[in-house]
């Protein structure tokens, strides 16, 4: 199934979760949205939560 659902291209930098959005720029910081198909985040990966907890150590 495709999706129209986009994410915020700078996601990982500007905001703590990737920022969903319809539009074609992110709502929160105006950053380009890209299509979630080939996201980088998925929500069902696996190693969704030891990235975040990367991040979040790296910040
Ligand atoms: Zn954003």
């Amino acid at each position: 199934m495709k999706s129209d659902i986009r994410v915020c291209s700078e996601w990982e930098s500007n905001h703590e979760r990737p920022v969903y959005t319809l539009s074609p720029t992110c709502p929160e910081c105006g950053a380009e949205s890209v299509n979630s198909a080939p996201a980088p985040f998925d929500p069902n990966d696996a190693y969704g939560e030891y990235r975040r907890a990367l991040y979040r150590r790296v910040r």
